[in-house]
């Protein structure tokens, strides 16, 4: 990057500008997943619009691949690119919650946790990560499975409003009124049309307690775990959201010392509703087995929110495939237990989650946003995960092993926020010939040269398409 270029956008630029060699160059260039090591020509990091504006305008101007990251949790590492310039949001995190109407408008760079403090400071919240540290930008494009959806919606359901800035420097509001194809593109499609500047969501009565936890059982035990899970949730309401996550049990308190270290299947509950209700409806979760260790109880949603955090730290190694299951049938259970028994000569970070979804997310009409998969009883991550300086390849090929295992039972279509860097083909798997021709036509529009590629791309057909 020419000096001259970097010093003329200094200074007219409100945040920082970092390039190669300056301090904080490296910390800035990096994203969560520690396997992707990208080297931007520039980073610029972004305190308001302003600076948005300015870093679009530089990245069009000197025709730089532009990367747009808000927490910078996709696994694939489109948060950040070799090369070109790097907006980062992550200083931009106003919050503006208005509790009568129940409503929070929300810059970029703010995390789950950094939002649900906010709105939890008046017992409201909309569906967020499971993991605290995640941003809510590229959480709410990609759909947003978290505790609340099946009461609530994903995260994508509960956007009303959000601000861009378009390839072509302006900034517009979307929403239902205004420009209802971007609004509706926004709600599933990724972060292919714009650098959203504010996110306002619908808020919901949440907490400040809820009924949540997980159980544990031995993972000899998966097989008949799984079959009565199946059954389980097939009659849960709307408040009850859970998931299966295959772990290695960390060295935590509430686990005995013994079980330390042994591989385990967890299943983890959130309630949105009376707490008495929710232990009432979890009663056959807590008798089945009954579990080696039962941790659950009337916890701070903001506790729940946060209970995953250890099990994903920045900077770990990261490689995950998604599958979207119908079902889980006899044979699927058999293939997803084959696979897990392997998990144990992997690292104790190294997990498979199922997720339950159905519920208010199965309710929305698939065509009134660009997230349709509307129908499957469940989205599985498989997520290898490893410390820095271990082989990555024994680690892919059972994520990859496994998902090949799982293929016959998959919708044949992955959930876009677990989804790596796999190719057009699966970009279009995740969204369906008929979602996906609609996303081109308002890619076409608002950014017809393909400005905003470094993500799960929508090519727009336009003969100045990069
Ligand atoms: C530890 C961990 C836990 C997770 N838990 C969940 C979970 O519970 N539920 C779930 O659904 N997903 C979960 N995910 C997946 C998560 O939804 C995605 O990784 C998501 O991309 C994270 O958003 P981000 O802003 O942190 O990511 P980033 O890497 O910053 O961005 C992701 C994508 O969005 C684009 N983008 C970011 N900000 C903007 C913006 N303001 N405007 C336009 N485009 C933008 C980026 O260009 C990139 O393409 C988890 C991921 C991790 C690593």
């Amino acid at each position: 990057m020419e000096q001259a270029l970097v010093r003329d956008l200094k200074s007219r630029f409100g945040g920082e500008v970092l390039v190669p060699g300056d301090g904080g160059y490296d910390a800035a260039r990096s994203v969560w997943n520690g396997l992707i090591d990208r080297r931007p020509a520039i980073v610029v990091r972004c305190r308001g619009v302003a600076d948005v504006l300015a870093a679009v305008e530089f990245g069009r101007t000197h025709r730089l691949l532009t990367a747009v990251r808000g927490g910078g949790h996709n696994v694939a590492g489109f948060g950040t690119c070799d090369g070109g310039i790097v907006i980062d949001l992550s200083p931009m995190k106003g919050v503006r919650v208005d509790p009568v109407a129940r409503t929070a408008a929300a810059q970029p760079g703010l995390t789950w946790g950094e939002f649900d403090r906010e709105t939890q400071a008046f017992d409201l919240a909309t569906t967020g990560g499971l993991v605290s540290t995640t941003g809510i930008a590229g959480f709410t494009l990609g759909g947003g499975v978290g505790w609340l959806m099946r009461k609530y919606g994903l995260t994508a359901d509960n956007l009303v409003a959000a601000d861009v800035v378009t390839a072509d420097g302006r900034l517009i509001t979307a929403n239902a009124a205004n420009h209802p194809d971007l609004f509706w593109a926004l709600r599933g499609g990724g972060g292919n049309f714009g650098v959203v500047t504010s996110f306002e969501y619908r808020l919901h009565p949440v907490g400040p307690t809820v009924f949540g936890g997980a159980v544990l059982h031995p993972a000899a035990q998966a097989r008949e775990l799984l079959r009565f899970y199946n059954r389980w949730v097939a009659a849960l309401p709307d408040e009850m959201t859970s998931m299966v996550a295959f772990i290695t049990a960390p060295p935590l308190p509430f686990i005995p010392q013994l079980l330390h270290g042994t591989p385990m299947v967890a299943v983890a509950v959130c309630y949105s509703g009376a707490i008495e209700d929710g232990e009432r409806i979890a009663q056959p979760l807590l008798s089945f087995g009954p579990p080696a260790v039962a941790h659950v109880g009337a916890v701070p949603y903001t506790g729940l929110q946060s209970m995953f955090d250890a099990s994903a730290p920045r900077g770990i190694h990261a490689y995950w495939k998604t599958h979207y299951l119908a079902m889980l049938g006899d044979s699927a259970i058999d293939a997803l237990v084959a696979e897990t028994d392997k998990m144990q000569a992997l690292s104790p970070f190294t997990t498979l989650h199922l997720h339950h979804l159905e519920g208010a997310v199965g309710r929305v009409d698939s065509g009134s946003t660009a997230f349709p998969h509307r129908d499957p009883r469940y989205a599985m991550n498989i997520v290898g995960l490893w410390n820095a300086g271990e082989r990555p390849d024994p680690h892919i090929a059972w994520v990859r092993e496994t998902y090949d295992a799982m293929r016959p039972f998959s919708t044949g279509a992955p959930y876009l926020n677990f989804l790596g860097d796999e190719g057009a083909e699966r970009v279009r798997a995740a969204y369906g010939p008929g979602t996906y021709q609609r996303l081109v036509a308002v890619k076409n529009t608002y950014d017809p040269t393909n400005f905003f590629r470094v993500n799960q791309n929508i090519r727009p057909n336009v003969a100045t398409a990069r």
